[in-house]
C-alpha cells in the first residue's frame, strides 16, 4: 500500500476512535518508535559479533507491528490481536539462544507484562507475566553462560529472582495505574456517581445479561425540580451542594445491586437490576420521598421527577428503556412535577390482576383541569371518580356483573354531562359547539364499544386506562375542552 494511502486510511479510521484508543496507539507507536531507535544505536556503536540476529528481530518486530496495528486496527477485536502478536513475538526474542536477544531479556520481561496490562487487562498481564518468567527460567536452564555473559558472580537463581521482582513491581504498578485511570474517567467528581460513561457501559452489560436471562431491568431517570432558581438565587455553590446532596440521598435509599449515576446536569439515572413494574415503580416513590424528605439547609425544600422506563427481551438495544423513561420523565415535568411516571408503552401492557400499584392505573384529578364554571368542573370531578372505581373494579378482577353495572353508571354519568356540557356552550354562544358535540359522540361511540368488548372478555386493563387517561383526559379535557374553557373566561 502507498504511504499516501495508507495515512487516508489512518486518517479515516481516525474519526471513529475515542480519547482513550488514541492513548493507547500513540503508546504503542511510541514504545515501538524507541525500541527501533534505541536497537539501531546499540547496532551502530558496538562490535557486532556474528550471532547479533537478535537486533534485527527487535527492529523488524517493531516496525512490523507499528504497521500492522495502525494499517489493521479496524476495532479493538483487530487491535487486540495485533497486540498479542507483537507481544510474542517479543517474547520470542526472549527465548532465542543469542547474545543479545538475551541480553535484552530483563527489559522484555518487565516490558511484556506492563504492556499488556495497561493495554488489555490484568489478566492479560498476568498471563504474558506467568509466560515471560517460564521463558527465562527455561532458557536460563538450558544455556545459562549466554545470559549474563559479563556477570561472572552472580547466581543464576539470583537472575532469576531479580527479574521476577522486577515483574511483579511492574504489575504492581501497571495495575494500580489501570484501576485509578477507569475510576477516574467512570466517576464523576462532583457527586462521587458514576458518570454518563460508566452508565452507558453498565446499561449495555445488563440489557444483554437481560436478553439472556429474559429478567427485566427498570430504568428511571430522575431530574432535580426547578433547579435553575436554586442557582439564580442562592448560587452555584449552593447549586452544587444540592446535586452532592441528592445525590448522596438516592444512593442511600437505593439498593447495593442498584446502579445510580450522574446522567447530565441535574439529571440522574437509576438502573435497577431484575425489578418489574411494581417493584421499579415503588423504589421510584421511595426515591421522590427521599428527597422531599430532606431539604438543603441553604435552598430548602427540594424535589424531583422521576420518568421509569422497563427493559423486555423484545427491545432491539439498551437506548429504548432509556428513551421511554425520557418520555415518562417529560410527562412527570408537565404534569406539575415532584411525581413518578411510568413510560406510556408500559401501562397499556398492564393486564386484570397483574400486581402493579393502583395508583399505577388511576387518574389524578388537578387543580388546572378547572375552567371556572361550577356544573361542568363539579361534572369533571365526578367522571374522574367514576372512572378510577372502573379502573380499581377491573385490576382487581371484580366480577363481571359487577363491573358492567358500573360501566352502564359510568356511561350515564359521561352521556349526561356530555349534554349538559353542550347545553352550557351553546348559551354561552360558543362557536364550536357543533364540532365539540361529535366528539362527544365519537367518545361516547367508543365508550361503549370497550364495554362490549369487556363483557366479552377480549378488552385489557391497559386499553381502557389508555383510553381514559388519553383520549378523555389528554386529548379532549386538556385540548379540546381548553378551547371553550379559554372562550368562556374572555367572555366573563
Ligand atoms: P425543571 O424543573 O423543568 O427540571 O427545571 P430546571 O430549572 O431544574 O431545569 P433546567 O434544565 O432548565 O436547568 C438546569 C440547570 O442546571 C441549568 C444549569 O445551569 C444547571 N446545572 C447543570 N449542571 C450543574 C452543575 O454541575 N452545578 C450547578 N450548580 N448547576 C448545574
Ligand atoms: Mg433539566
Ligand atoms: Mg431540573
Amino acid at each position: 500500500m502507498p504511504l499516501n494511502n495508507l495515512v487516508k486510511h489512518f486518517v479515516a479510521r481516525a474519526k471513529d476512535r475515542t480519547a482513550e484508543d488514541h492513548f493507547f496507539l500513540v503508546a504503542l507507536a511510541a514504545a515501538m518508535f524507541s525500541n527501533v531507535v534505541f536497537a539501531g544505536l546499540r547496532y551502530a556503536n558496538e562490535q557486532i559479533d556474528g550471532k547479533a540476529t537478535g537486533y534485527w528481530i527487535n527492529v523488524v518486530g517493531a516496525v512490523g507491528v507499528t504497521l500492522l496495528t495502525v494499517v489493521y486496527w479496524r476495532n479493538r477485536r483487530h487491535f487486540l490481536l495485533v497486540l498479542h502478536l507483537g507481544l510474542a513475538l517479543c517474547a520470542f526474542c526472549l527465548v532465542l539462544p543469542v547474545r543479545y536477544g538475551m541480553v535484552s531479556s530483563p527489559w522484555w520481561l518487565g516490558i511484556l507484562p506492563l504492556a499488556a496490562t495497561l493495554l488489555i487487562g490484568p489478566r492479560a498481564g498476568l498471563s504474558w507475566a506467568v509466560i515471560c518468567i517460564a521463558l527465562t527460567i527455561s532458557t536460563q536452564m538450558l544455556e545459562p553462560r549466554l545470559i549474563l555473559p559479563g556477570a561472572a558472580g552472580e547466581a543464576w537463581t539470583e537472575a532469576i529472582a531479580s527479574r521476577a521482582m522486577l515483574v511483579l513491581m511492574l504489575f504492581g504498578i501497571a495495575l494500580r495505574f489501570r484501576t485509578i485511570v477507569t475510576r477516574l474517567a467512570r466517576r464523576d467528581v462532583l457527586t462521587q456517581l458514576p458518570n454518563r460513561l460508566a452508565a452507558n457501559e453498565r446499561l449495555q452489560t445488563e440489557f444483554l445479561r437481560m436478553k439472556r436471562s429474559k429478567n427485566v431491568y427498570a430504568v428511571l431517570m430522575i431530574d432535580i425540580d426547578y433547579f435553575k432558581q436554586v442557582n439564580d438565587t442562592h448560587g452555584h455553590a449552593v447549586g452544587d451542594q444540592v446535586l452532592q446532596r441528592v445525590a448522596a440521598t438516592m444512593q442511600a435509599a437505593l439498593r447495593e445491586t442498584d446502579f445510580c449515576a450522574r446522567f447530565g446536569g441535574e439529571e440522574f439515572l437509576a438502573l435497577l437490576p431484575a425489578t418489574d413494574l411494581s417493584a421499579a415503580y415503588q423504589v421510584a416513590e421511595k426515591l421522590r420521598q427521599a428527597v422531599q424528605a430532606s431539604p438543603d439547609p441553604s435552598a430548602g425544600r427540594l424535589s424531583v421527577s422521576i420518568g421509569l422506563g422497563l427493559s423486555n427481551p423484545e427491545q432491539a438495544n439498551e437506548d429504548i428503556a432509556v428513551r421511554e423513561a425520557d418520555e415518562a420523565l417529560y410527562r412527570a415535568k408537565t404534569g406539575g412535577r415532584n411525581q413518578v411516571q411510568v413510560a406510556q408503552g408500559l401501562l397499556s401492557q398492564v393486564k386484570a390482576g397483574d400486581t402493579v400499584p393502583e395508583v399505577l392505573v388511576q387518574l389524578v384529578w388537578r387543580s388546572t383541569y378547572e375552567c371556572g364554571n361550577p356544573t361542568i368542573d363539579t361534572q369533571h370531578q365526578e367522571l374522574f371518580d367514576g372512572a378510577n372505581r372502573l379502573l380499581s373494579a377491573v385490576l382487581k378482577g371484580l366480577p363481571s356483573q359487577e363491573v358492567t353495572a358500573m360501566w352502564d353508571g359510568f356511561l350515564a354519568d359521561v352521556a349526561q354531562h356530555f349534554q349538559d356540557e353542550e347545553a352550557i356552550l351553546a348559551q354561552a354562544g360558543y362557536p364550536a359547539t357543533v364540532q365539540h358535540a361529535s366528539q362527544h359522540r365519537a367518545l361516547v361511540e367508543k365508550a361503549a364499544e370497550l364495554a362490549t368488548r369487556f363483557q366479552h372478555g377480549t378488552l385489557s386493563l391497559g386499553e381502557l386506562f389508555k383510553y381514559l387517561a388519553q383520549d378523555v383526559v389528554s386529548q379532549h379535557m386538556l385540548t379540546a375542552d381548553h378551547a371553550y374553557v379559554s372562550y368562556l373566561k374572555s367572555g366573563q
